[in-house]
């Protein structure tokens, strides 16, 4: 054999050692890859049972829920999911009661004024929800013959409903394979996948990465355990994995430290907006309120009269607005109340008139016996709270705001 065959024997078989290992990676590379994606859907199955595990035994005993095995009504999980947005469990429970004690049913709800709905929310926050919540019984009650909806297609286009209340009414009410993603829920699924990319930008991932977990039997009780998880043991800053019967499966535990998820991107400052109160009270006890637009902040909330609520604001004007001709007091007290996009800061003007004085233009006397049945909303009540405190009312056991309880003027 020649130099020049050898050669090409030596390069043929190069060659042929060269395609072999490619072939082999290239396998290697198939089998992991399908081996991963095995384990994946395990890893998915297995983060389910060991839930629904759980859940079975340490379940939250909520007035809206099934016992369990039984089928979840429909009115209950989408009032309580309504009341739940942006509101704590113990702050909806008493006024979950009422409402449902005051309105058993959508057609009850859907046949009530809109002043009532608003009267029973009262002291609840957010009160685009009452107004969006009585629409849609209207439309449930005469579009849907009182029957609630089953898809999330459909349950979104009623009013006050976003993606996670339609999820969430879909899986609960009717065991829909729907993923239903509040602030809880992110937070465990965060953690469990250990999910670094910082809120709001990790929305789409954390959804996707949620919609895997969701089993399709019993998707409604999963979204419940998932919501008891995060309100239990998965907590914001201190998530007690001691106990948590997802340790096994939680990258974010794995990583050492799960409170530091999610992340978030920082927060802009909320801005402070400045205005004046005027609470006039008649000597017959009658006090002046007024009825605000029917949309916007607070829309068809009672509120004293005062300014407009602005960045810039003259405190040396304020008087420009006073509803009445009076003898005003200053209260020291600024109330500090915050919106969802800014805080507000209000000062107090307190005056006393005849008895018999009409009321000006767009604002009425209410009695005083009648205060607690208006729809004032929380920052009202401060300002309730703060007059009740001024040492000159204290003294004045007749005083036309002893007719809401402390405990009102509380919340
Ligand atoms: S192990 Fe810890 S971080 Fe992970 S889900 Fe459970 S409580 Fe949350």
């Amino acid at each position: 054999m020649g130099s020049c065959s050898i050669v090409i024997l030596v390069y043929w078989l190069s060659a042929q050692l060269f395609v072999w290992l490619g072939f082999a990676r290239t396998s290697d590379n198939h089998k992991n890859a399908s081996m991963a994606s095995k384990s994946r859907c395990a890893r998915h199955a297995g983060i389910a049972e060991a839930l629904l595990g759980w859940y079975d035994r340490h379940r939250r005993d909520l007035p809206w829920r099934a016992p369990p095995g039984a089928r979840a009504d429909p009115y209950r999980v989408w009032l309580s999911e309504i009341m739940l947005q942006q509101t704590t469990v113990a702050t909806v429970k008493p006024y979950f009661e009422a409402f449902l004690s005051r309105f058993p049913s959508v057609i009850h709800l859907s046949q009530a004024s809109g002043d009532e709905v608003l009267g029973k929310w009262a002291g609840l926050g957010y009160y685009s929800r009452a107004r969006h919540l009585h629409a849609c019984a209207k439309i449930v009650a005469e579009q849907f013959a009182g029957k609630f909806p089953e898809t999330e297609a459909v349950l979104l286009n009623l009013p006050g409903i976003g993606p996670y209340t339609a999820a969430a009414i879909s899986a609960i009410a009717f065991g829909h394979h729907a993923t239903a993603v509040d602030g809880n829920i992110a937070r465990v699924v965060a953690r469990l996948g250990a999910i670094k990319t910082p809120l709001p930008a990790a929305k789409t991932s954390i959804k996707a990465e949620a919609s895997q977990l969701v089993p399709h039997d019993r998707p409604g009780d999963f979204t419940q355990a998932m919501m008891d998880l995060g309100a239990i043991i998965c907590s914001p800053k201190n998530p007690s994995c001691a106990i948590c019967p997802l340790q096994n499966f939680c990258l974010g535990h794995a990583s050492g430290d799960p409170g530091a998820l999610p992340r978030r991107a920082p927060r802009q400052e909320r801005p402070v907006r400045y205005g004046a109160i005027f609470l006039v009270q008649r000597k017959d006890g009658a006090v002046l309120v007024r009825t605000r637009p029917p949309k916007g902040l607070l829309g068809g909330m009672t509120e004293f009269p005062g300014t407009a609520w602005e960045t810039q604001f003259d405190a040396g004007e304020a008087m420009k607005h006073a509803p009445v001709e009076a003898n005003y007091r200053k209260l020291d007290k600024v109330i500090s109340h915050s919106f969802t996009h800014f805080t507000l800061r209000l000062e107090i003007f307190v005056a006393e008139i005849p008895a018999g004085q009409c009321a000006p233009e767009n604002c009425r006397f209410v009695p005083r016996r009648s205060l607690g049945k208006e729809a004032f909303p929380t920052v009202m009540r401060k300002v309730f709270e703060a007059v009740r405190q001024s040492d000159a009312r204290e003294q004045d056991s007749a005083h036309p705001l002893n007719a809401l309880s402390a405990k009102q003027a509380r919340k």
